[in-house]
């Protein structure tokens, strides 16, 4: 086996690769940049090697620095991990010509499956089902409208060498078609510089169903069943679960043959996707083939107990594969919820910034269910600008989906991160929606479920007395600090604007026994002092964890995806907020704002000048992602307030209009 293997990769992907590594007894070196000097991934190799500056043009992607360090280093073998150089069928290549190890798939596989037309020829002729469509490169827009005429809309524009959501878009009409095949043909010669585009059917209301294939140097390829991953996000996959709900088992049979045929067609010698899209009807049709280890392994592990990291090292070696396809078999059910520091009530936009607050759940077996978290980030460590703005993989399995959806809800409620934005509320939300819960998923899901994006859910019957019995308990924990322990019993409780009548006293246990409208609760096992950002405790037999945060007037409670302003206060003083003014947001209309923080990009407008309503007045960008402010009517521009290259923090004011 191998003694050293270097990572050409960060964050969490490298962590994970140096467990397995470790428990394999392989040594590990990891590369880094300026903005991972000192990062986990760092921490925990045996040897690090600096590759160069933050931007990934200028170290994770430049292959002379890999192989560089490699040779320094005397590593055999390298993990590409995902994203970065993982698909780049010349860095597998170059790395052969030097005698090292690529632990991925031989060249000529990445070659064949790299971009999705010439992958879809191969499907095709390996008898997997494709979506329907045309093979071909479209040059023009007039051919484009021709063909989807032909094909029958709604009709997807894909560029040939799209990943990671970009370079796809829906056409509903001739129109939308011309539009669109323009943007996306620039999209894709912005973002890989290649600008072929396809055309195929665009599947109504489906689902993204995947099949992870597992192939060795020895002509061996077995499937490990599918996963799920419908719950989308501009085509970026949010939440993922394995097995998937709609599948039965002779669909699952068909996929998995299809798969495992395509797979051999290339002589696939490693960990791969076969992603398909499905009809509700429970049809499938082959999308592309990643030629790597995804970013939602982990739940793959998690329910065949099969090490993807350590396969894909042992194939890499040269070793047959010892798992055979009837050795597999299906054990309970796992979800994944990817992390992300973006701001979910701001749009979904990147929030980057100090990790000033990381509280991970507890790992392993939590009674219904394990919990696991790859994590690539310590507590007080930045989230940059630079890379995709992933926290954590956290996975929840349970014996059966209920078991794990409710796992995943627990650890969700465990996991606490302050400093930036995350979406941990939303992930949260969709555990708590009974869509989710039954299983009834599309890749529409989040736009039919958040129309109007999202903007937390309203607490349920229980959650109003988690909010109303925690903020009980913090009111009368902080009168006793202040040795004013208070005579009072009855309460009036707001959240927000809502009013419930509380009578508060204590059973024989001390534990708190709040009554709500009547309806008594307890809560006991309380852990909260002034000054704690966590509420926890047991109300009546369920153990729960809020966030919480002193206001003015009370406290900002937050349980799963249901926040509130919650103010305890005397009856005779609390009908007085109904009578308070709200509060007047500040006139806004007149500025331009960033959205998020990142770096100004451009500012194409000067003082003094007319602007018409949709013209670009500024662009910013933040990790990977660029955003284009566009003026909202008509003006005459008073003054420019950031230039190009300038750093700026969410609300910076950018253009001022008179
Ligand atoms: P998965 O199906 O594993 O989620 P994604 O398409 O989301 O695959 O990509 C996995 C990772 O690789 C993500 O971090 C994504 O940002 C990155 N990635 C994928 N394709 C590209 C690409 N063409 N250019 C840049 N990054 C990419
Ligand atoms: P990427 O390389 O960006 O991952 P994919 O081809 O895998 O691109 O497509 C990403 C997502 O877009 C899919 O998971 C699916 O939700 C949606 N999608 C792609 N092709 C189609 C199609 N023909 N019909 C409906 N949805 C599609
Ligand atoms: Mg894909």
């Amino acid at each position: 086996m191998f003694d050293k293997i270097l990572i050409a990769n960060r964050g969490e992907i490298a962590v994970r690769v140096i467990k397995t590594c470790r428990r394999m007894g392989i040594k590990t070196v990891v590369v880094y940049s300026d903005a991972d000097a000192g990062s986990l991934a760092c921490e925990m190799a045996d040897e690090t090697v600096h590759i160069g500056p933050s931007p990934a043009a200028q170290s994770y992607l430049i292959q002379d620095r890999i192989v560089d360090a490699v040779k320094q280093t005397g590593a055999q073998a390298v993990h590409p991990g995902f994203g970065f150089l993982s698909e780049n069928a010349g860095f597998a290549r170059r790395l052969k010509a030097e005698g090292i190890a690529f632990i991925g798939p031989n060249p000529e596989a990445i070659d064949a499956m790299g971009d999705k037309i010439t992958s879809k020829k191969f499907a095709a002729e390996a008898g997997v089902s494709t979506v329907p469509g045309h093979m071909g490169l479209i040059e023009t827009p007039d051919e484009a409208v021709k063909i989807a005429r032909e094909i029958g809309y709604p009709v997807m524009i894909k560029a040939s060498a799209g990943g990671g959501g970009k370079g796809i878009r829906v056409a509903h009409s001739d129109d939308d078609m011309a539009e669109g095949f323009a943007a996306v043909k620039a999209e894709a010669l912005n973002a890989f510089g290649d600008d072929r585009v396809f055309l195929e059917k665009f599947i109504v209301d489906p689902r993204h169903i995947e099949i992870q294939v597992l192939g060795d140097k020895h002509g061996n390829v077995i499937h490990l069943f599918e996963r799920e991953c419908s719950i989308q996000r501009r085509n970026q996959k949010v939440i993922e679960e394995a097995p998937s709900p709609l599948l039965d088992e002779a669909t699952r049979a068909a996929m998995g043959a299809q798969a495992v045929a395509l797979a051999k067609a290339v002589n696939y010698d490693s960990a791969g996707t076969v992603e398909f899209v499905a009809g509700q009807d429970k049809s499938f049709f082959f999308l592309e083939m990643n030629t790597r280890l995804q970013v939602e392994h982990p739940v793959t592990e998690l329910i065949t107990g099969v090490d993807l990291v350590e396969q894909m090292i042992r194939s890499a070696w040269g070793e047959q594969l010892a798992i055979k396809q009837d050795d597999l078999s299906i054990n309970g059910w796992a979800i994944e919820s990817r992390i992300y520091a973006e701001d979910p009530y701001r749009g979904f936009l990147p929030s980057i910034g100090r990790l000033v607050r990381y509280e991970q759940p507890e790992e392993g077996d939590q009674g219904d269910y394990t919990v696991r978290n790859d994590s690539g980030v310590r507590e007080g460590d930045e989230i940059s600008m630079f890379y995709d703005p992933m926290i954590a993989k956290l996975c929840a399995w349970g014996e059966t989906r209920d078991d794990a959806v409710r796992g995943m809800a627990r650890a969700l409620e465990d996991t606490h991160l302050a400093g930036l934005g995350h979406n941990v509320p939303f992930l949260a939300a969709v555990m708590d929606q009974e869509r989710f819960q039954s299983g009834e998923l599309a890749t529409s899901y989040i736009k039919d479920e958040f129309p109007d994006g999202f903007h937390g859910l309203a607490p349920t019957p229980e959650q109003v007395k988690i909010l109303i019995a925690s903020a009980v308990a913090m009111n009368e924990v902080i009168a006793e600090q202040d040795g004013d322990p208070s005579e009072r019993t009855d309460w009036t409780v707001l959240i927000d604007k809502t009013a419930y009548e509380v009578e508060v006293g204590y059973d024989e246990a001390e534990d708190l026994i709040v009554a709500i409208d009547g309806e008594d609760v307890s809560l006991s096992e309380i852990e909260w002092r002034p000054g704690l950002s966590l509420f926890k405790a047991v109300l009546d037999d369920d153990a729960f964890t809020a966030e919480v945060k002193r206001a003015a007037d009370g406290f900002d409670i937050r349980h799963r995806a249901a926040r509130a302003r919650v103010r305890v206060l005397r009856p005779d003083v609390a009908h007085l907020y109904a009578l308070l003014p709200e509060k007047q947001a500040a006139d806004t209309s007149k500025l331009v704002l960033s959205p998020m923080p990142g770096l100004v990009v451009d500012i194409p407008v000067t003082p003094g000048q007319e602007v018409k309503s949709g013209e670009t007045v500024a662009i910013i960008e933040a990790m990977k992602m660029q955003n284009i402010l566009k003026a909202e009517r008509d003006g005459k521009v008073k003054a420019v307030k950031a230039k190009a290259g300038d750093p700026v923090a969410a609300d910076d004011v950018l253009v001022e209009f008179e």
